[in-house]
């Protein structure tokens, strides 16, 4: 028997525990999130709809900046210092990615580090692989929850990760690192993937590539994370051939309801760590 892991299920309790911490909050502030939307773009103006409404309900302060498409790089930036400046604001989120023409690298740089609650800054990259205190990106951090709240071992794990971005394959083979799992990353250029793969007590797939991983990929007993969201015709799917992993797969995440509702929680989670740690260096 496969267990489907449910996401949205530990992704809600971890949402109610931090509306219970932002409850109890007692030195007089509240804790906030900083949107910016820069563009039209229809599935960024989703997502960030999305934060927001998570942010209100946690009982956190919700500023957002929308700007246009055609904004320039300084008009982002002066947006960015003025939300790094304004003490009201716990974190910033630049909503990925911006329109042509803007260079994304150098605008997450101006977020202060104890701000970074996508964690996707150089300076909170660094803090991250030497293991210092900081923002975690929050997908990778998510699924790391989603591990302990299943009662996955992961220290002496043989830990596989597919993909290698900034935003989800590193940052993710750092944390099952830093969890003593035994990591090995795999991307693009791997050859014989799945003599890779069937090495891994945890397979995490962040490869963007629908239904990359099969059976064939797959060690009977492994717990696989499918990071992959792709729209279709007939609804989301992720980068794993779920249907397929049916009793060869101990655990699996199903795409949607598996990691995109945890990435949120750990949005909640990092503002609100943001607001502590802020209130910590005052
Ligand atoms: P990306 O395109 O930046 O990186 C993909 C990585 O996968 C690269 O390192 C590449 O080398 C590797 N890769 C590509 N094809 C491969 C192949 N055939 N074999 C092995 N490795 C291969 O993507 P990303 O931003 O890391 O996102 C990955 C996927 O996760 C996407 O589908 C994205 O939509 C999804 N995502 C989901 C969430 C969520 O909350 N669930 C969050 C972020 C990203």
């Amino acid at each position: 028997m496969t267990t489907k892991i449910d996401g949205k299920k530990i992704a809600q309790e971890i949402r109610s525990r931090v509306a219970e911490e932002v409850a109890v909050v007692t030195d007089g502030g509240v804790p906030g999130l900083a949107t910016v939307l820069v563009g039209n773009d229809p599935a960024s103006a989703v997502y960030v709809a999305n934060k927001r409404r998570a942010i209100r309900e946690a009982g956190m302060r919700d500023f957002h900046k929308s700007l246009p498409r055609h904004s320039t790089q300084d008009e982002v930036a002066a947006v960015i210092d003025e939300l790094a400046a304004d003490p009201d604001v716990s974190g910033i989120l630049l909503q990925l990615p911006l329109p042509q023409g803007l260079d994304a690298s150098a605008l997450i740089n101006r977020i202060p580090v104890g701000k970074d609650v996508d964690g996707l800054t150089t300076l909170s990259a660094g803090l991250l692989a030497r293991g210092e205190y900081g923002l975690r990106p929050c997908t990778p951090s998510g699924v790391i929850e989603l591990l302990d709240a299943e009662g996955v071992a992961i220290k002496g794990a043989h830990a596989v990760v597919v993909g290698r971005s900034e935003l989800v394959g590193r940052p993710m083979a750092q944390l099952l690192l830093q969890r003593d799992a035994t990591v090995v990353v795999a991307h693009r250029h791997t050859t014989d993937l799945a003599a890779v793969t069937r090495a891994a007590d945890i397979l995490v797939v962040a490869a963007g590539v629908p239904g990359l991983i099969g059976p064939e990929h797959v060690k009977p007993g492994a717990t696989i994370i499918d990071v992959g969201i792709h729209k279709t015709d007939s609804g989301l799917t992720g980068d794993v051939r779920a249907s397929e992993l049916h009793d060869i797969a101990a655990r699996i995440t199903p795409v949607p309801g598996g990691v995109g509702p945890m990435t949120i929680a750990m949005l909640m989670v990092n503002t609100l760590r943001a607001y502590a740690w802020a209130r910590r260096s005052a």
